[in-house]
């Protein structure tokens, strides 16, 4: 089969990716906790196989596509979970259906980060245990943290590892290009969750934007398209910031 995976497929930007796909008559599999053709909590050891399993059926072996986007923000609890899913499942999601990206010959897969993965103050240790591939002390450490912590920790992990493995063997190498997105505040029902938040509230509120307001899911699927498709095939580990200029703003001698 030719098609794309995506998970978080009933919410947010993965809904609208998922929309934009289908616009141009692109099959999906939905990878979500509800509303999807394989439903499954990432969170979780046993629902990260169900995913894999599930998608392999579906795509019969083939993939040419995987967007990793399923992702709780910094005011879910327990902490934990954070890391479990915004880490560990898009972890497992990636290394579990890389061979049904390599099977299709030239495929691509796309990571949803975070551009508060680089805001200072990210726990170093988190993302080492998260780097490491240890569950439990990751999960340990983010008890330990507050939630905005440990949901940046978990997006600089998935960076990174995204960053170390593209230019590997088992993806450009295997004729996967791995890329990852960056957004910023976007319009979503996590981003209202923050915004509800007593603490997160009036941080977000107070988030410099230089472009002036939240993005649209529509604004960050675009980005994953583009770097699914044709266009990006030179991109290969890339991170595309899409966030209205924070990152340039805060880190502008960063390059
Ligand atoms: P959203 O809440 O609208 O969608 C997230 C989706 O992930 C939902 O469909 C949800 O059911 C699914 N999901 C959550 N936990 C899951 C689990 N355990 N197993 C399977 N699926 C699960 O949020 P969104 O804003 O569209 O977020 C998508 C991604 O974008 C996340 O990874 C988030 O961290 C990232 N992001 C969002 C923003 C923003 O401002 N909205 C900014 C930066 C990064």
């Amino acid at each position: 089969m030719s098609g794309i995976a995506i998970t978080g497929s009933a919410s947010g930007i993965g809904l609208a990716t998922r929309e934009h796909l289908e616009a141009a008559e692109i099959e999906v599999v939905g990878i979500d906790i509800r509303d999807a053709e394989v439903i499954a909590d990432l969170g979780t050891p046993v629902g990260r196989a169900t995913a894999i399993a599930g998608v392999m059926e579906a795509c019969e072996g083939s993939l040419d596509g995987l967007v990793v986007c399923a992702g709780v923000g910094p005011e879910f609890e327990p902490l934990p979970d954070i890391v479990s899913i915004n880490f560990f499942g898009a972890h497992a999601v990636l290394a579990g259906l890389r061979p049904a990206l390599a099977e299709a010959g030239a495929a691509a897969a796309v990571v949803v980060s975070s551009n508060s993965s680089t805001l200072p103050g990210v726990d170093t240790l988190l993302v080492q245990a998260c780097l490491a591939g240890d569950e439990p002390e990751a999960r340990q450490l983010a008890a330990t943290l507050e939630g905005h912590r440990v949901y940046a920790g978990s997006k600089l992990a998935l960076t990174r590892w995204m960053r170390r493995q593209a230019p590997g063997p088992e993806w450009i190498g295997a004729g996967i290009r791995l890329n990852a997105v960056a957004p910023g505040a976007v319009r979503t029902p996590l981003l209202q969750r923050g915004l509800d938040h007593p603490a997160y509230g009036p941080a977000i509120r107070n988030f410099p934007i230089p472009a002036g307001d939240f993005g649209s899911p529509d604004d960050i699927a675009a980005a994953i398209v583009f770097l699914l498709g044709p266009a990006a095939s030179f991109c290969c580990g890339s991170v595309l910031f899409v966030d209205g200029g924070t990152d340039a703003m805060i880190r502008p001698d960063t390059y």
